[in-house]
């Protein structure tokens, strides 16, 4: 049994005064390449950490969700099933109470519960936390209440509870990570159509490691940046008269960038940030690089992808202008003292970055981004390896 999951079953013993009815995990995820796609209809590649959010949970007749974290300040958080409302802002509780609102909006007959919550997921780092609260939410839900739901149904009503009930504008990738990886795999999903390949990623049988770097920072544009991009994008996709930017094809990105320069409408009216014709180009070289990236996975050439990794960072700092300092010293330090490819991960300005090393190789540039780190006056990142793990699960 792993640490979390006894903490999780004591935590429970001690906070509810008796022992669950199970245990189950769901992880936080990485995305290896397919950055802000998700929103554009296109292709991402996430892979399921080792970290885990753990609920030990009993399902209580009576109607009343108890829920409770080892992570999170203050006592027992106590709501009626029946009287859950959408309420944005209203502290972690709201991801959990999230999940059960969702299930009973769809017509599943799910009463209350008893939770507890114990997580080795970094929160607000960018390898999605909140994801691994829903998921184990919905997973154990469909467990005590034998709701029957596949994982792909769970994390589309994970990701419902995030954007209606939460307040989160999220796409579907995070949910579907945590309910959908498996071990020594990427996961490919194409968010048009939610069709998903595991994709074999085998780091430690090639000698190699991945290694996250937690900048531990995350500066305050994050939110307006990513509603001012996901503006961009959709005018983007308005002025070139296709559905969704994924439409574009790579190889006729010139002419697509052409035409938007005869198009300054194309531009949102708030805008600040990268223009459309930007935005534009790093979501068409994102897709395609996506699918570079499996191409050299399914030949076996996990060696060959850090490059491509590397040209992801240059077009998300460059062209969708969401890199900050430190992700940038993360990469260009790792890079110098040998990575063979690195870039930031997730929403940006802050949270982490990804580098590809030759496993001998790992300490040493772990060990030169820290210095970096220190010798730029930044506080000292987290720095560990991703190893590509399974999704959510039943654990006892
Ligand atoms: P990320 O998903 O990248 O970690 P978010 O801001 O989306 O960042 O989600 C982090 C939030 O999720 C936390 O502020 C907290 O409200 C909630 N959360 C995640 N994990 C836990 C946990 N184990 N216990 C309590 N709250 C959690
Ligand atoms: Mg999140």
């Amino acid at each position: 049994m792993s640490t979390t999951q006894a903490a999780a079953a004591e935590g429970f013993r001690a906070v509810y005064g008796a022992a669950p009815e199970g245990l189950w995990a769901a992880p936080g995820r990485v995305n290896l390449i397919g950055e802000h796609t998700d929103y554009n209809d296109g292709f991402v590649l996430p892979l399921a950490l080792p970290h885990t959010t753990v609920a030990a949970a009993s399902a209580r007749p009576d109607g009343v969700l108890r829920l409770h974290s080892g992570g999170a300040d203050g006592g027992i958080v106590e709501l009626r099933t029946d009287d859950l409302r959408p309420a944005p802002g209203s502290g972690w509780a709201a991801y959990p109470a999230g999940i059960v609102w969702a299930l009973r909006e769809a017509g599943l007959p799910v009463g209350g519960a008893d939770v507890h919550y114990e997580s080795t997921v970094p929160t607000g780092a960018g390898l999605s936390s909140s994801a691994a609260l829903e998921v184990v939410t919905a997973l154990a839900l469909n467990d005590l209440y034998g709701l029957g739901l596949d994982r792909p149904r769970l994390a589309r009503l994970a990701q419902r509870a995030e954007n209606a009930f939460v307040g989160v504008p999220c796409g579907i990738m995070d949910q579907t990570a945590a309910a959908c990886c498996t071990e020594g795999h990427a996961l490919f999903l194409n968010t048009r159509d939610l069709t998903r390949r595991q994709v074999p990623f085998d780091l430690a049988a090639e000698g190699l490691q991945l290694l996250v770097v937690d900048t531990c920072v995350q500066h305050e544009l994050g939110d307006g940046a990513y509603a001012q991009r996901r503006a961009g994008c959709e005018g983007g996709a308005r002025a070139l008269g296709v559905r969704a930017l994924r439409d574009v094809p790579y190889a006729h990105l010139s002419e697509a960038l052409a035409r938007l320069d005869g198009e300054p409408g194309a531009e949102p009216a708030s805008g600040t940030g990268p223009a459309v014709r930007d935005l534009v180009r790093h979501i068409v070289t994102e897709n395609h690089r996506v699918e570079e990236v499996i191409a050299r996975l399914d030949a076996g050439e996990i060696r060959a992808i850090g490059p491509l990794l590397t040209a992801g960072h240059a077009s998300l700092r460059d062209d969708f202008a969401i890199s900050c300092a430190e992700l940038d010293l993360a990469v260009d330090s790792a890079l110098a003292a040998g990575a063979l490819g690195a870039r930031m991960t997730g929403g940006g300005f802050g949270g982490s970055a990804l580098v590809l090393a030759e496993r001998s190789a790992a300490e040493h540039i772990g060990t030169a981004v820290t210095k970096a780190f220190a010798a730029a006056g930044h506080i000292a990142p987290r720095i560990f390896p991703a190893v590509p793990s399974a999704g959510a699960r039943r654990l006892a």
